[in-house]
């Protein structure tokens, strides 16, 4: 075989590079230490490697008849399917497998947080993501949907005679506040009282540390209330409010860091975790040898 010089790995590796379809430059470097792995595994410069994102990983389709080169290039696309499913596909930093509108995706924490539309409301000043979308005044139809998870908003502008919709979704931070910010007559009965109902009657959550149970479910964290059905799955109600702590604690999916954001609901000020560093420990290894 001829040792090919550094100028035609180099081309290789820079001409090769724009056959894989990505979502930004963040898997520039690892695609660019591939295609250099490739080459010194004793790829065919010719042949031209063509690669994408699938599933949040680097998925690159090439083989060899030859069976010694394919096991290595085996090795190495694995190798790189791994290492691209801890780094963000935009700019390179850590990142964490993601599902965006049910699509799958590695994303650094900030970059998963440009997908998630962020509230805010000031002075009837509906904003996402700092971006003024409309004042509250001009919301002339609301839909309530998957039971008051979801709401459609119909804004009809006085500048233009067009009427646009929005979409909001309770895992967006800020979603309860804008829906107990809605005037009430826009509302259908039956939604008036509900959610009337909903924001008088909430109750203390022992899990997060929010008031902001509803029916036995927490509107914030999205976990159920201690209740004598999950004897089934635990021991006592302690263990119970420990394990699902400790579930919030670590933040395997950054749902906690997201709903940071959120002012929904009023904070209790005594709360606490109720585990202690020993037993966090115990829980990650526990979660560990799952995973495994
Ligand atoms: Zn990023
Ligand atoms: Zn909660």
């Amino acid at each position: 075989m001829m040792e090919s010089s550094k100028d035609e790995i180099d081309q290789f590796v820079e001409s090769n590079l724009s056959n894989f379809s990505i979502n930004g430059s963040g898997w520039h470097s690892l695609i660019r230490d591939m295609l250099y792995e490739f080459c010194i595994a004793g790829w065919n410069l010719d042949e031209k490697v063509f690669g994408k994102e699938k599933f949040g990983g680097l998925r690159c389709y090439i083989s060899s008849p030859d069976e010694a080169l394919n096991k290595k290039i085996q090795e190495i696309k694995s190798k790189y399917i791994r290492l691209s499913g801890k780094t963000c596909e935009k700019c390179g930093k850590e990142g964490k497998g993601r599902c965006v509108n049910s699509w799958e995706t590695t994303l650094c924490f900030e970059h998963y947080l440009e997908t998630i539309n962020i509230l805010e409301i000031d002075n009837d000043d509906v904003k996402i993501n700092d971006k003024y979308i409309f004042n509250i005044d001009e919301i002339s139809r609301i839909e309530i949907q998957n039971s008051y998870g979801q709401m459609t908003l119909y804004i009809s502008s006085t500048f233009t005679n067009n009427e646009k919709t929005f979409q909001f979704s309770r895992w967006e931070p800020n979603f309860y506040l804008l829906l107990n910010s809605i005037p009430q007559h826009l509302f259908s009965n039956k939604d008036k009282t509900y959610i009337k109902s909903m924001f008088e009657n909430l109750k203390n959550c022992e899990i997060c540390g929010y008031k902001s149970v509803f029916e036995n479910r927490c509107l914030r964290c999205r976990k159920e209330s201690w209740n004598s059905s999950l004897l089934e799955y635990y021991e006592n109600k302690l263990e119970y409010l420990k394990e699902i702590q400790m579930d919030i604690f670590i933040d395997e999916d950054d749902n906690e860091k997201v709903r940071q954001l959120d002012k929904s609901f009023e904070k209790l000020p005594d709360h606490k975790f109720l585990f202690n560093d020993e037993e966090l420990e115990k829980y990650k290894k526990e979660l560990q040898e799952m995973d495994l």
